[in-house]
Order: structure tokens, then sequence, then C-alpha cells
């Protein structure tokens, strides 16, 4: 069985002194192939040397809105400019989004909205499908969405914790629900109801590791074989198998990655 987690760092600097016995106990539940998250230009650069070195890396770049956040305007345009380019082999484009949880000023969104914007164009030039980090903006990122325009390939919606409501309208401009970690916490039962109404060939399942791990696996790093215990979840609410909830998940990823077409 060849399992997918949807969207992982694995590149992060945070990962290297444990990344072997990582993907050993991945590969022991059948995830074998990764789909990376991108944040910044190092980031994309270390994504490269880990996809050389490692099997069943997929590339995603792209500048988080965190990354953004912090960005002086020269620096957003040079890494904007160095993006482009790297997009050739990448399978998405993102991290791109808004976040306008309090630590981010109200002050940054333009500066966020603007990047987001920017991304978007690119991925539609490039039909690119988009990796979305979305919290705290759902109508502002829904409205920007539906005003500007998605690449055809629709995209994923990473980490979704959302309601059934802001599901249904993604869902409607053709995106893809990802869901993680949270959901094995087992506390929102409104996350929950919006699980049970996502048709299965729309959802897909990640670990964001080495972020938002499982509550036992607290303040330690996440890992990609924790996408077995979301899945076993999904398999609750929806009366499916874990099994069967990761299989459809991979042929969902495959499909809007396009993972069979190259490298990778
Ligand atoms: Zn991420």
């Amino acid at each position: 069985m060849r399992f997918i987690d949807a969207h992982c760092h694995l590149a992060d600097p945070r990962v290297e002194s444990q990344l072997e016995p990582m993907l050993a106990r991945a590969r022991a539940v059948g995830v074998n192939e990764f789909v990376q998250a991108g944040v910044d230009p190092e980031d994309w650069r270390r994504q490269r040397a880990l996809a050389a070195r490692y099997g069943g890396m997929h590339l995603v770049f792209g500048l988080h809105p965190w990354w953004v956040v912090g960005a002086s305007d020269a620096e957003a345009e040079s890494a904007l400019c160095e993006l482009a380019p790297q997009l050739v082999d990448a399978v998405a484009l993102g991290e791109t989004g808004l976040d306008f949880q309090p630590r981010f000023s109200a002050e940054t969104w333009p500066r966020q909205e603007a990047l987001f914007r920017a991304q978007l164009s690119m991925a539609r030039a490039r039909e690119l499908p988009v990796v979305l980090h979305v919290v705290r903006a759902h109508d502002r990122a829904l409205q920007i969405l539906r005003d500007d325009g998605l690449s055809p390939r629709g995209g994923l919606v990473h980490a979704f914790t959302a309601s059934r409501e802001i599901a249904e309208r993604y869902l409607a401009l053709g995106l893809t629900l990802s869901v993680g970690g949270r959901l094995v916490a087992r506390r929102s039962t409104k996350l929950e109801r919006a699980v049970a109404a996502v048709p299965p060939q729309r959802l897909v399942i990640e670990s964001d590791a080495p972020d938002q791990p499982p509550p036992r696996l607290r303040g330690q790093l996440n890992e990609p074989a924790t996408i077995v215990e979301v899945a076993a979840v999904v398999a609750e609410i929806t009366c499916s198998t874990a099994e069967a909830v990761l299989r459809q998940s991979a042929i969902n990823l495959r499909r809007l990655l396009a993972l069979d077409r190259g490298a990778g």
C-alpha cells in the first residue's frame, strides 16, 4: 500500500535529526509518499535537498502567510520573483493564504492579501493547484478566491478545522479539504459535522508534521505516521475504515496533484 501524507514539512530544520526513524515509522504503516509544503525561499532549497536524497517527496513551493508577515516589501518582491522559476517541477503552489489570528495585526492584512493574490495569479498562469493556509480569514479568502479565480486544477485547503457551512463554500469552488491532528483530539463536533458532509473524493488526510501533533505526542514533533490516527477518526465519523480512508485520500491526491505525471 502507498499511502500519502497530504501536507508536511519534512525539510523543517527541527525534523533533521529525527528524519530517518520518522520515515521508517511512516513506511511501517504504509505511508510512502509525502506532499511537502513550502514556506519561504530557504525552505524551498531544503526541500530540494530532501527530495534529492529520499524518494516519494513531492515538491510544493510558496510563501507562507507567517513568512509574509515578517518580510520587508523588498524581501517579498524578490521572493515572488524567485518563486516563479521554482514552480517548474512543483506539484502545487503553497502554502499561500491568509492568517488573521490576533497575533498578526490588521496592519499586516493588506500585505498578506497582496501576496496571496500574486500567488493565486501565478498558479492560474501555470495551471497549478494551490495549497491554502487560511486561519480566521475564511470569508475574506473565499471572497478573493471568487473574485480572482482559482487555477482550473483547484487545490487543497490545508488543516481544515472550520464549520460545515464554510466547508461547503470551499467545495463549491472546486477545492478539496485536508484534515489532520486537530481531529484526533475529538473536541470539535463542529469540525466532525463538517467532515461528515464532505464527499470522500474531496477529502484528504495530512499530518502537517512537525506541527499540529495529535494529543498523545503533545510537546513532541508530529510525524507522517500519525495520518493513520487521523484516518481512524474520519473512518469513525463516516462509517468507513482507516485503510479505506487513506486509500481514497491517496487516489484523490494522485488525481489532484497529477502525481503520476512526472518524477517524484
Ligand atoms: Zn503546513
